[in-house]
Formats: structure tokens, sequence, C-alpha cells
């Protein structure tokens, strides 16, 4: 079973009974992140640390504000702002302009310059499951006041709002009500957040991938359906050029500086992990896929069998097999969503075997990326090649039934795979190029 979270847009239809008592809710939030952006601002000044959501509550969690809004309302307002303060974080690293978060109020000032009057907007409220009461039969919501709203503080008081939902929307299993304030129409509305488990879905078909992961293209993948896509990593390399000559000029290795760069590449290096298994799945899913099977390369590491990976040869593209361990572990979940099953298969031989002809040979050539069989008299790219014997785990199946030898299959496919290089802005795009690999 897979957990799945759906939001439902809500109109409140008892608006004018509560509109008041959300416009207070929601001011309540704006000052709650006045406070705290304040705390943060002191503690990052004084330590250049940023607190955490755990530190804000120890720190506010008696300040009366808290009580604007239930317990755990406050808390979500407290997650955002430390989420706010870490994304300014990450950007201030590339951009020295980005600006911490900022205070949600607006001042208004005389012409001597006093202030006489301060105006908060409605932040949106988010009560989790403890501050609700659903009633799904009359499509209704109690939501759990602020301490600070209560006619006593100590009662069990709460909003209730009636909503309406577009037709054919079943609101169960609620983990979450957020109000938002529409400005532009003057309006609350609720964003009901439910929780959903699906079973597995099939498979959208039996067709089957192998995918090949190396140095010169981080990822080759090969159909079925006789295509093939090649994955050079571009931006892999690219950063695995610049982080490297970037840490060498800080003068502490373990520094502040030095500890961001790291930082950086690692954050980069796992976005582009999930843009591809997100792709190749994608690809998968188009091409009626049940099965993919990917090269472990345990096996290689193991036998030994050094050459067809070049391990540690070129330190700056070296990519540790961890990295391919994490890609994998990526590519086998976003795969499960699709009903795709993911499957390790040993990648012994699969560099070093032809295809097409099942003919293994030690000396074959393989120049500028291109495997060249001898026996067939065919020339096709190396890493699809590869690709191609883990998709057809030449290991595991035995002569009768492989493909590889009983099909008259057509080759032109194994020699002009596609080729997609990644753009930070547009993802994977498909080019129209010959790629040349000198690693
Ligand atoms: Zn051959």
């Amino acid at each position: 079973m897979l957990e799945v979270h759906r939001t439902h847009q809500a109109k409140i239809l008892n608006h004018r009974q509560v509109e008041e008592m959300l416009d207070r809710h929601g001011w309540s939030a704006s000052k709650l992140w006045n406070v705290a952006n304040y705390h943060s601002r002191q503690v990052w000044d004084e330590t250049s640390e940023i607190p955490d959501h755990g530190d804000l509550k120890d720190e506010l969690k008696t300040h009366p504000i808290y009580k604007g809004l239930h317990s755990q309302s406050s808390q979500r307002v407290l997650e955002e702002l430390a989420e706010a303060f870490n994304s300014w974080y990450g950007k201030k690293q590339s951009d020295n302009r980005a600006n911490p978060p900022g205070y949600r109020k607006k001042n208004y000032y005389d012409t001597q310059g006093r202030r006489v009057h301060e105006e908060h907007p409605r932040s949106t409220v988010t009560w989790k499951r403890n501050g609700i009461k659903h009633d799904s039969k009359n499509n209704r919501v109690r939501l759990s006041k602020g301490a600070n709203h209560k006619e006593h503080p100590k009662a069990w008081e709460y909003i209730l709002v009636e909503y309406e939902t577009r037709p054919g929307v079943v609101v169960e299993n609620l983990q979450q009500v957020r109000a938002v304030y529409d400005k532009a129409k003057g309006r609350w509305e609720l964003h009901l957040v439910c929780k959903d488990e699906i079973g597995t879905p099939d498979a959208p078909g039996t067709e089957s991938a192998g995918v090949d992961l190396g140095i010169c293209n981080f990822a080759a993948v090969a159909y079925s359906t006789e295509d093939a896509d090649l994955y050079p990593g571009n931006r892999l390399k690219q950063d695995g050029y610049y982080f490297p000559k970037e840490i060498a000029k800080c003068d502490d290795s373990s520094g502040d500086r030095a500890t961001r760069l790291h930082n950086k590449w690692s954050e980069r290096r796992t976005h582009f992990f999930h843009s591809l298994a997100k792709h190749i799945v994608q690809r998968c899913v188009e091409k009626d896929v049940g099965r993919i099977n990917v090269g472990d390369l345990e096996g290689v590491r193991e036998d030994g069998n050094g050459e067809s990976k070049n391990w540690g040869t070129h330190s700056n593209l070296d990519l540790h097999g961890w990295a391919f361990d994490r890609f994998t572990n990526i590519l086998e979940y976003k795969a499960k969503v699709e009903g795709i099953d993911v499957v390790d298969v040993s990648e012994r031989d699969t560099s070093k075997t032809c295809c097409v002809c099942g003919k293994e040979d030690e000396n074959q050539r393989v120049e500028r990326g291109l495997y060249v069989c001898e026996t067939c008299d065919a020339a096709f790219n190396a890493d699809v090649n590869g690709a191609e014997n883990i998709r057809l785990d030449i290991n595991e199946s035995n002569s009768e039934s492989s493909t590889s030898l009983d099909e008259d299959r057509s080759t032109g496919w194994l020699a002009q795979p596609g080729v997609y290089l990644y753009d930070l802005s547009s993802g994977f795009q498909p080019q129209v190029q010959v790629v040349d690999c000198k690693p």
C-alpha cells in the first residue's frame, strides 16, 4: 500500500459567521511569525546558526502570542519560519543579496515619521489532527480556537465552518485543514488535506528495460521496444570539476565556506538524481515497461573487473559506488509508485559481450564509446550494449531462451540512442548530437 495526500479546495458557505474569527487567527499567525522571526535573527547574529523549529518552540511556547492559535497550529507557523530560514540560507550561498524571511507587518507613518498604525496580513492558519473535528456527513469542520480568542481560556471552543467542495470530491481521512485568505476575493477558503491509501498500481505493461550506470554516461537505458536513451550526466560532470576546485581554494578545508560548498554540491547531486529517476520512470510508463533491470555494481567491484568502469582513475569524475546506490534507491521508489519492479541483476561480462550475437570477447574494441563486434561486424554505443545485456540479464538467462541469439533483430537503435542533456531550468531535453566519450 502506498500513502498519498490529496488537497481539496473548499468554499466556505457560512463565511459571514466565521470571517471575523478566521481574521483574528490569521493575524495571530502573523504576529507569532514576527516574534519568532525576530528571535531567529537575534540567534543568527549572535551564533551564526539558525534555530530549528524545535528550538523555536522551546523558546516561545510560553510566550503569550503562542496562545493565539491551537498549539499544533502555532507549531506549524514555527516550522514554516524555520523552513523559510533554511531556504534563505541555501540561496545565500549563490546569491549574497538574498534576503532573510521578512516580517509580516505593514507600518503607516505620519509626516513626522512617527508610526501611527500597523497592519498585519492574514496569514494562512493550519490545523492538524488534534485541532480538527470533522463531520463528513454534513460537510462541516470544527477548528479549535487559540486560547486568546476564547471566552474562557480553558473552554473547548471552536470555529464551525460549513464547506462545499467541487462536485464528486469525497473528503475522508482529513489530516489537515488550512485556512487561506484570498486577497483578491476578500474571502477565506479552506484547503482540506486528506490521506489516501492506494494499492500498488498495475504495471504499465510487460515490456522490460535495462539500466547501465557508469562514468562516461551516467545512465544508459535499453528498452525491449528496441530503443535506447543515454544520459551523459553533463551537470554532474560540470559540478565534479567545479566544486573540488572551489573547495581546494578554501584556506580551511573544514571551514564554513568549504562545508557550504560540500552541502551545495550534494544538494545539486540529489536534485539531479531525483530528476533523472523521474524522467526514466516517465519513459518506462510511455513504453509499457513492467520491469527495470539495474546492473548490480557490487558484482563488478568484487570480481575485480575494473576496466569496464575505470574506478578512480579520473578523480574529478569519480562518482563512488554510493552515488549509484543512492540513485538506484530513488529510481526504485519512483518506479514502485507506477507499479514497475526494479530488479538488481549481475553486471558481470555485460560490457564485453555483444548483445546482438552473444559473443563474449575479452579483446573487443571500445573506441570513442563504440562497441565493435568482430563476429557480427556491428558497431554500436558501448553503454547501450551494456544496458541491453543487463536488460537481457545475460548471466541468468540460458542460451536457449536468450533473445540475443535467436532473433534477427534490428541493430540501428543500438548505435543511435536518444540523448538527454540536463538543464537546470528545463530538465532533461533530447539533444540531436553524437556523444563522444573522452573521459
Ligand atoms: Zn556480435
